[in-house]
């Protein structure tokens, strides 16, 4: 009922999401600059349009997956050429799931409205699995009429739709939880070191922690030790999961927001840096909860 949807970005987690769409038996045209993405979209059933200007002219939705907040802002005011936001038809929905600032956002949503546009942002989590298993969470900003129509769609590709306030307020949301997230991986990282010091065996401090006040998703789900939770990537040599590099990305995201914001925060700077240091190396592509190592190895004297 919504309309043809054009979704920018099949990448990693653009890709399965549209299949997700195809299969719900939605009209769907893809984009995507890169070959590789074309064709595994096209393996996927998506049918792909040549340029975003074609994709997006007959669309009631335009929904973008993109790496950063400069992308989608570049895309909607277009570089060297129209932006998809005077391509896209009169009142059409602009539907940002890319993970950036909570000033880009904001910055995206006034610059489809003055265009005469509709604008959601709907960050996700749940990664890759999540997006191929149509079990992602949305964290959605949107006018209360916009967050109605963009439902639907949502459910077509996650499990939990978070309404959470206006424009911006999915990026406020994901920005907030993700350094809840790097801050808790570190403090369990490093006690299960300070453990392995002092003697404790990593089944003892999971037996306790998990079950008092030190209990968090970083031990309980994502424990960055193996053993105590098998599911768990320490399990399998620390393949994400959750990339290290993706970590990074969005502390730097709750930095930014910090400053902009004046937040006398300490933690989450500190996280900041400590995961930039982690996804320099290896570590970009290895699970978050392999900081772990990092901090093992430092601490042998
Ligand atoms: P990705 O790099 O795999 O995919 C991004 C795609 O966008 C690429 O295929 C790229 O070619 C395409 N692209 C770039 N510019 C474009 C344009 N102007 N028009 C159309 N397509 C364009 O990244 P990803 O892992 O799919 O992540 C996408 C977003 O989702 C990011 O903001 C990321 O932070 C967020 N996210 C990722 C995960 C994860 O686990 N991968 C989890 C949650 C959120």
């Amino acid at each position: 009922a919504t309309g043809l949807i054009a979704f920018l970005g099949l990448g990693h987690m653009g890709g399965p999401m549209a299949a997700n769409l195809i299969k719900a038996g939605h009209e769907v045209v893809g984009y995507d600059p890169v070959p590789a993405a074309v064709e595994a979209a096209v393996a996927h059933g998506i049918p792909m349009a040549d340029t975003a200007a074609d994709a997006v002219r007959g669309a009631a939705v335009v929904l973008t997956m993109l790496p950063s907040g400069k992308h989608v802002l570049d895309a909607y005011r277009g570089v060297g050429g129209p932006g998809l936001l005077s391509v896209a038809p009169p009142d059409t929905l602009f539907l940002d799931c890319s993970t950036i600032n909570v000033d880009e956002a904001r910055e995206a949503a006034s610059l489809a409205v003055a265009a005469g546009h509709r604008s959601v942002d709907a960050p996700v989590s749940g990664g890759v699995v999540g997006a191929e298993a149509g079990t992602l969470t949305f964290m959605v900003g949107a006018l209360p009429g916009d967050f109605e129509t963009v439902k639907p769609i949502l459910e077509l590709m996650g499990k939990r739709i978070v309404h959470c306030g206006d424009h911006g307020a999915g990026q406020a949301a994901k920005v907030c939880n993700n350094m809840i997230l790097g801050v808790s991986m570190i403090a369990v990282a490093e006690a299960f070191v300070l453990g392995e010091k002092l003697g404790l065996t990593h089944q003892a401090l999971f037996d306790v922690a998990s079950n008092a006040s030190g209990q968090c998703w970083a031990l309980t789900t994502n424990c960055p030790v193996p053993g105590p939770v098998p599911t768990s990537p320490a399990n399998r040599d620390y393949q994400p999961g959750f990339a290290g590099a993706l970590m990074a990305k969005d502390l730097r995201l709750a930095v930014n927001a910090l400053e902009s914001t004046g937040v006398a925060a300490e933690m989450g700077p500190l996280a900041s840096r400590i995961y930039d240091a982690f996804a320099a190396g290896e570590g970009a592509a290895r699970d978050f909860s392999g900081i772990i190592t990092d901090i093992r190895e430092k601490s042998q004297s």
